[in-house]
């Protein structure tokens, strides 16, 4: 049966002791505590061996918001899936919108940063969804469609198992504005039978497919208990311990 997931995405917050506070109040607050859901934490790049090691033994995993297309090489500047790796995290948030907005990620260049994560045993978190404008035009079942098959849907089989996906809406990243229960119920059903289609229903049952866009202690209940939304990925409410905490008890 798939994994019901809770992912953090710090974007770029937090200096390395801000997370390493974080890190010790997670803890503190998990603790004895029942989790149902598995727990990761997406950090900047420069934070993910400390963080990684203040969640060494406990269930929460660490993840990069980003990694290289190439293995390695004369890159300047840029950090492999390797070095991802080599710091004990074993997630990568890949494809989020503000990566394709903001530095121009396309399809092609996302297929490639798939491939170099999966080699490197990263399980990448990989994000979909849709502008204001498609929606509002109901393009967004074709847009969502389009950005699985142009980056995921060259994967055998054996690797597309190892994916996590996120359905985020753009227009409901970071804006207060999330989509109802019903809207992502829709959109995530409809993810799962393109993913029928392609990989067949083992596959697409076993899927993880989360939700992001102002996703929040409030919220998280009502949309997590949709039967195609199996957790979240969340930004804003991902950066204080306390504010995290009920969203991943939101499954208990
Ligand atoms: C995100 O950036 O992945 C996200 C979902 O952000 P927020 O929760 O702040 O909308």
């Amino acid at each position: 049966m798939r994994k019901k997931i809770v992912a953090g995405n710090w974007k770029m917050n937090k200096t390395l002791q801000e997370g390493l506070t974080f890190s010790t109040e997670l803890k503190e607050l998990l603790n004895n505590k029942t989790i149902n859901c598995e727990v990761v934490v997406g950090t900047p790049f420069i934070h993910l061996s400390e963080v990684s090691k203040a969640f060494k033994g406990t269930k929460v995993h660490v993840a990069a918001q980003n990694c290289a297309n190439k293995e390695s090489g004369a890159y300047t500047g840029e950090i492999s899936a390797a070095m991802v790796a080599s710091t004990g995290a074993n997630h990568v948030i890949l494809g989020h919108s503000e990566r394709r907005a903001y530095y121009n990620e396309t399809p092609e260049l996302l297929k490639e940063k798939v491939v170099v994560a999966l080699a490197n045993n990263l399980t990448p978190i990989f994000c979909v969804g849709e502008v204001l404008e498609e929606r509002e035009s109901g393009k967004h079942f074709e847009v969502v469609a389009a950005q699985l098959k142009d980056s995921l849907f060259e994967l055998s089989k054996e690797d597309f198992s190892k994916l996590v996906i996120a359905y985020e809406p753009v227009w409901a990243i970071g804006t207060g504005k999330t989509a109802s229960a019903d809207q992502a119920q829709e959109i995530h059903a409809f993810i799962r039978e393109t993913l029928t289609e392609k990989y067949g229903k083992e596959v697409a049952d076993n899927t993880s497919i989360l939700y992001g866009g102002s996703c929040n202690a409030g919220n998280a209940k009502e949309l997590f208990s949709n039967p195609d939304v199996d957790g979240g990925l969340i930004g804003g409410a991902s950066l204080e311990a306390d504010k995290f905490l009920p969203i991943i008890e939101a499954f208990n």
